[in-house]
């Protein structure tokens, strides 16, 4: 990967990450103040953490939201309408572009390769291409493309590439702190594949556990929500989740179902009441994996010998019959042949990008009518463990906490580091607390598991 001089020109990009506060939060140089704010108490039973980091997805401004799902009433074939080239000039990838896989890893890897197979139209070697975004479906297309003759220049808004994949690896954490992508399920094969021949490590979570406020119960039956959705997905009119699960005789709101619906949210950001039955992902099965390594480098490989412009976010694509031309933030326009955007879903949403001509309506209806759904994750460490169990995925049943799921590394790394995840209206919740808020919730979520 060539990083542009454009690096050091344009102003440094938002980082997504931000650091909680915690016991070993070095305090800034002491200024004596009439009142002192309060530490947050860890809860009984909750050691204060050694260290600890959040995700700010739903409020990232090259993100606007952690991944697409499709609303209730969405039509099959809305993302396939949103990945349509325009003239041959514009392409489009990015997960929420892909109907097989949106919202994973998967799904912006093949919206990459899918970008990049249909602009090489006869003749398209040899030509500037522009692809902005340095996510994995942007360091796929330009792999791609880069490999068969076209001079490809990626420019990412951010200072880093990766996108929704972000390892972040410090000295004070054993373990690279992953705040996007790092687990994969048994339709991921391929992906994993391609994760170990770039040498990153892979391991199996195993065992989960189940708790109520009363103590371990068995696991959820997923059954009743599984013949709940196939029904649904027969019926004639698409329905909520929250719906299908009603009509079928099963409490949405019932501690059991609940919790496999939290699972839900962690994967599409998405309540169930404005998620599609006849479009949402199947409730996850197996024991996932995790990449236990720094994800970059797999990124910054596919991205080896193509010109990288990091800090450069894009502010305005102009297209015609003779090309196209893009406007970084800074003012500067610079011309291509061909553009790939891949930009999330959020960014479309909110318009930080201008289209001139305006993007037409198949393109815009698409942008509307799909979902960006929130979910986030925190990252807390201590010295010693305070949890007596060894299995790797903790979910809450029936209890009044934030943050429901828990992976539990210690019985994967040795390390005492426990993730927490969230999605849907909780994780948007939980990115509007302040540090000190939020790092209460995710302690007072973790008296479960005392
Ligand atoms: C918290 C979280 C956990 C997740 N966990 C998993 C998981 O475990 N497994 C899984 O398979 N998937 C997971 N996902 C989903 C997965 O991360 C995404 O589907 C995937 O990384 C999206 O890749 P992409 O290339 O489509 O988008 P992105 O990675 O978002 O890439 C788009 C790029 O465009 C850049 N950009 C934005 N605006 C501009 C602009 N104006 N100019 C230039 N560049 C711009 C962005 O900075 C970004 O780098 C998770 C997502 C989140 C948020």
């Amino acid at each position: 990967m060539r990083i542009t001089r454009r690096t050091l020109l344009l102003g440094a990009g938002a980082g997504v990450a931000s650091v909680l506060l915690a016991s070993c939060t070095p305090e800034p140089a002491p200024t004596p103040t009439p009142t002192r704010t309060r530490e947050p108490e860890p809860p009984p039973g909750v050691p204060a953490p050694a260290g600890s980091v959040r995700s700010t997805w739903t409020t990232d401004p090259f993100a606007l939201g952690a991944v697409s799902f499709t609303p209730v009433g969405v039509v099959a074939g809305t993302r396939t309408a949103l990945g349509l080239p325009i003239d041959d000039r514009v392409f489009f990838a990015g997960e929420a572009t892909d109907e097989d896989a949106p919202g994973t890893v998967r799904g912006a890897i093949a919206s990459g390769a899918r970008a990049a197979e249909e602009l090489m139209i006869p003749g398209s070697s040899g030509e500037r291409v522009a692809v902005v975004g340095a996510g994995l479906a942007g360091a796929t297309a330009a792999a791609l493309l880069a490999e068969r003759g076209v001079q490809v220049t990626v420019f990412e808004a951010r200072d880093r590439v990766g996108g929704r994949v972000h390892s972040q690896v410090d000295d004070s954490w054993p373990v690279p702190v992953q705040l996007g992508a790092w687990l994969f399920g048994d339709d991921d094969s391929e992906v994993l594949d391609q994760l170990t021949s770039g040498d990153v490590g892979i391991e199996e979570l195993t065992g989960e556990l189940w708790r109520t406020p009363d103590g371990d119960t068995d696991p959820v039956d997923p059954q009743p929500f599984t013949a709940a959705m196939t029904t649904a997905q027969a019926a004639p009119e698409d329905s909520s989740v929250a719906d299908a699960l009603t009509a079928a005789g099963v409490d949405p709101a019932d501690p059991a179902t609940a919790a496999l619906l939290a699972i839900l949210a962690t994967r599409t950001g998405a309540d169930a009441d404005e998620l599609s039955s006849w479009l949402a992902p199947p409730l996850p099965t197996g024991e996932p994996k995790a990449a236990r390594d720094d994800l970059t480098p797999f990124v910054e490989h596919a991205l080896d010998g193509v010109q990288v412009g990091l800090s450069s976010p894009v502010a305005r694509i102009a297209y015609d019959d003779s090309g196209v031309s893009v406007r970084l933030g800074t003012g500067e326009a610079l011309s291509f042949d061909r553009v790939v955007v891949t930009v999330p879903l959020g960014v479309l949403q909110k318009r930080s990008i201008e289209f001139e001509p305006a993007l037409p309506f198949s393109q815009r209806g698409a942008i509307a009518a799909l979902g960006t759904g929130a979910i986030e994750t925190v990252w807390l460490r201590w010295d010693e463990p305070f949890w007596q169990n060894e299995e790797s995925i903790w979910h809450a049943v029936g209890a009044d906490v934030l943050i429901p799921t828990w992976i539990n590394l210690q019985p994967t790394t040795g390390e005492n580091v426990l993730v927490g995840l969230v999605g849907g209206t909780a994780a948007a919740d939980f990115a509007a607390l302040d540090e000190k808020a939020a790092l209460e919730a995710a302690l007072a979520s973790l008296t479960l598991w005392v």
